[in-house]
């Protein structure tokens, strides 16, 4: 590995390739580009500043990337303005040829796994596949308008037409997936897009933005700041020129957004914000199954999901069987080199995080829940935290209310159905929830008085690129994915035209 100011080289560990690409695309070595992508090229920050990347495993520096700021910002919303203007090639692109290159972007995507999979997930990118290439490219020219029967002699139909510039704002949990479940529908839709990827994790989206520019898009319908939330983030939001800003991650920031496009032009926002989602399990549930995927749904990706299932409401009768079976497969779990394929749990993404979590765990400790396992770091170096859960949780506890995005369980006891959803609703986030249970009746009711954008039912985390995804209360305003998702990227424009009644 050597790393150089403007591009990083990096050879794939051939486990990697032998288990992910039968024929890798040439060879083991992969170029990661570390500027800003505007334009179609790559660029120095005006500041010329950088920031380090960091390999989490290690805590080492792996490269540093250009850093965005304000001026940057400025650069890319100007060339994405530039390129939405009427008469601009993607304006007069057809959109059954915008679907066309979504497509081509999707098939790249698939043909450079092996190299994006280095960074994340190779579940990222099917998804991302799926996404781009069976879901919204065939969106693009599919996304109809209606005729209208208005009173009078009157033709009204509506157009489905693109906002304008799109800020994209994602978090770094799953950097290749973020980045996808935005351009996807924004692009489909005929926007174009200036996106802030988030500062912990660069690469791979400065990598799609390479591949943005091979299949043809025309210059400036992408454009990528890698940046600091408070500069180049706040820059986007506040913008004047930015029509509409989608953002993913912390509610925090989430209410800065908000405040941002009041202050400034009102674009139009959505959010995907926090949650605190409840995983209900009743008595009559199939306890293997829901031991299991109750552990999926709170440690999957190291706990750092926004839906991730980490209230988990236990009924009482199989309280102590359930604590006990699923403390042994936490104790199973295996943590370690992300690159081992068998690893079931990597490091945490940054010291930040590293160090929250371990402080969650503290005060779980401090205010009473029983830890039943784990509750420290699981090596002498690098992010890696234990598997941890804690029993005897309390509604009111810090570790029961704020969302901790880390590998840290809290089981809860319930009585009654009427109880848990009570309980269940007392947060302010809305996000995600789950019900295990036998009994279909039960399932119906508990999922109905739930309050919350997806409720899953014996199962956990199942997504699809069909269905939409978003949050109630503080998680979130808006849907994304589906056809829901497209709704967020359009604007309705009603036309009406006198029709003549007589042939004169
Ligand atoms: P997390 O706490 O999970 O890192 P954040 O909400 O802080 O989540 O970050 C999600 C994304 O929002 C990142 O790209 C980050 O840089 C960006 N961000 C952080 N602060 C701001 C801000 N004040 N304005 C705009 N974007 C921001």
């Amino acid at each position: 590995r050597a790393a150089s100011r403007k591009i990083l080289r990096f050879t794939l560990p051939q486990n990697k390739c032998d288990a992910i690409l039968p024929k890798p695309r040439a060879c083991q070595c992969v170029s990661f580009f570390l500027q800003i992508f505007i334009n179609n090229e790559w660029h120095d920050a005006v500041s010329k500043k950088t920031f380090p990347t960091i390999n989490p495993a290690t805590g080492e520096v792996i490269c540093h990337v250009a850093e965005g700021g304000k001026s940057d910002v400025e650069k890319a919303v100007k060339a994405a303005k530039d390129a939405f203007k009427l008469g601009s090639p993607w304006r007069r692109m057809d959109a059954s040829h915008r679907g066309l290159l979504l497509s081509r972007l999707a098939d790249c995507i698939e043909r450079d796994a092996a190299y994006l999979a280095l960074f994340r997930h190779i579940f990222s990118y099917f998804f991302t596949h799926c996404l781009l290439k069976g879901y919204y490219a065939g969106w693009a020219d599919k996304w109809e308008g209606k005729t209208i029967p208005i009173d009078g002699d009157y033709f009204c139909y509506t157009r489905h037409e693109p906002i304008g510039v799109c800020g994209q704002i994602i978090p770094w949990n799953f950097p290749l997936l973020m980045q996808a479940w935005k351009l996807g529908p924004a692009l489909a839709t005929g926007n174009t897009v200036v996106m802030k990827v988030a500062e912990q994790t660069p690469l791979t989206a400065l990598y799609v933005a390479s591949l943005i520019k091979e299949v043809g898009f025309p210059a400036g319908v992408v454009n990528i700041v890698p940046g600091m939330g408070p500069t180049a983030g706040a820059a986007i939001a506040s913008h004047m020129d930015v029509d509409k800003v989608a953002f993913t991650g912390s509610t925090e920031v989430g209410h800065l957004i908000m405040k941002a496009s009041s202050t400034s032009n009102l674009k139009k926002v959505t959010l995907e914000l926090g949650g605190k989602s409840p995983n209900i399990v009743l008595s009559d549930a199939n306890m293997e199954e829901a031991v299991e995927q109750s552990h999926f749904a709170l440690f999957f990706n190291q706990g750092q999901c926004c839906c991730a299932g980490s209230r988990t409401y236990v009924q009482e009768s199989i309280y102590d069987e359930f604590v006990e079976r699923s403390v042994a497969r936490a104790k199973k779990r295996i943590v370690g080199d992300p690159f081992n394929l068998d690893t079931e749990q990597g490091p945490q993404v940054d010291e930040e995080q590293f160090q929250k979590i371990l402080g969650y765990i503290s005060s779980g400790k401090r205010e009473g829940a029983k830890l039943m396992c784990g509750g420290g770091p699981a090596a002498d170096r690098g992010y890696f935290i234990q598997p941890t859960i804690f029993g005897d949780v309390k509604d009111d506890m810090t570790i029961a209310r704020e969302e901790i995005f880390g590998p840290v369980m809290q089981i809860l006891k319930f009585k009654s159905l009427e109880e848990v959803i009570e309980r269940a609703n007392d947060s302010k986030y809305g996000l995600a929830a789950a019900v295990f249970t036998k009994n279909i009746d039960k399932a119906h009711y508990i999922s109905h008085g739930l309050r919350a954008g997806t409720v899953w039912i014996n199962c956990y985390d199942v997504f699809g690129v069909q269905a939409p995804f978003g949050g109630y209360k503080a998680s979130g305003i808006g849907r994304e994915l589906g056809e829901y998702g497209l709704d967020n990227y359009t604007e309705v424009k009603t036309v009406t035209i006198k029709v003549p009644q007589k042939n004169s």
